[in-house]
């Protein structure tokens, strides 16, 4: 089996029949053992040993209970199970930082709350996809407080898994939003570009959105036809990513140039390029850097040299 990209791969049970069983929650919810994996305005808690980072879980007697943790019950987000603990996220962004970390209690002042985009790399691949989890899933709340159709507020029902709109009772689910990433080969040479605001120097894979009414294979020859001006064929899946950043999942896909000249059609790239493979493979020499290493597209195009797609 392939292994999992950075992000995936996590073995935690969601457990999803249990989330609407509230005397199962209510028994979790009050069980000192049960952990909690705390989440502060778009960051998430880790410790340091050496470069490795390791996500902060506390148990909630260490966090004093859930009334110390929890600015309400609605805060508890059940993510699944895992060596027969209950885990839930503990969204604290409703506190200014200093009380945020005093509800975290001893261990969570000597962790560091960080941007997960940052840490990706040096997280236990555990680690990162629940924090992935976390992630995509307290955006996901923190987005959608009022109902799309009417308007009126919502709240969380199922465990965090539904919102539920108070006016027209509509329910709405978390979204994750598809987006597809293609390395694109002509013969033994790649189609990498970057735009302007990335770090100088970084060429990747192109990417782009899915569109409504449109199937993955033809997202990829839009966006390819789009960004760079060529025409491509033979779009075959890869692998996937989770992205929680906010709200994607990238998808990604090789597929085979049949034209070869670039043109920069909409402007999302500052510049694309023909890449020889020879002139990527070593590190050294290499003429531009390659996007981080927790990347899907620093996948596709790594598995490329090794000649492994
Ligand atoms: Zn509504």
């Amino acid at each position: 089996m392939r292994r999992s990209n950075v992000f995936a791969g996590s073995s935690l049970d969601r457990a999803a029949h249990l989330r609407r069983d509230a005397e199962w929650i209510a028994a979790r919810l009050s069980d000192p053992g049960s952990r909690v994996v705390p989440f502060w305005r778009g960051r998430c808690l880790v410790r340091w040993e050496g470069e490795r980072a390791v996500a902060v879980q506390l148990a909630l007697s260490e966090i004093g209970g859930l009334e110390e943790g929890l600015a309400s019950p609605e805060a508890a987000v059940l993510l699944g199970l895992a060596e027969d603990r209950a885990h839930f996220a503990l969204d604290l962004s409703a506190f200014e930082e200093d009380e945020a970390r005093r509800r975290l209690g001893r261990l969570g002042t000597s962790g560091e709350l960080v941007d997960l985009k940052s840490v990706g790399s040096v997280l236990a691949g555990e680690e990162a996809a629940l924090l992935a989890y976390v992630r995509g899933l307290l955006h996901w709340h923190a987005r959608h407080g009022f109902c799309g159709v009417c308007g009126a507020p919502t709240v969380s029902r199922d465990s965090g898994h539904v919102r539920r709109c108070t006016g027209c009772g509509a329910d709405h689910f978390p979204r994750t939003d598809a987006a597809v990433i293609m390395l694109v080969t002509d013969g033994d040479r790649c189609l990498l570009g970057r735009q302007s605001a990335w770090p100088e120097g970084v060429y990747s894979t192109l990417a782009g959105f899915l569109e409504p009414g449109e199937s993955l294979e033809e997202a990829v020859a839009r966006e390819v036809w789009e960004e760079a001006g060529i025409q491509i064929a033979d779009a075959a899946y890869h692998s996937s990513q989770p992205w929680p950043f906010p709200a994607s999942i990238m998808l990604g896909f090789t597929a085979r140039a049949v034209t070869t000249a670039i043109r920069l059609h909409d402007g999302e790239l500052a510049d694309a390029r023909w890449f020889g493979r020879a002139e990527l493979a070593d590190r050294a020499t290499r003429p531009i850097k390659l996007p981080s290493r927790h990347s899907i597209a620093y996948r596709l195009i790594k598995d490329w040299l090794a000649g492994e797609i």
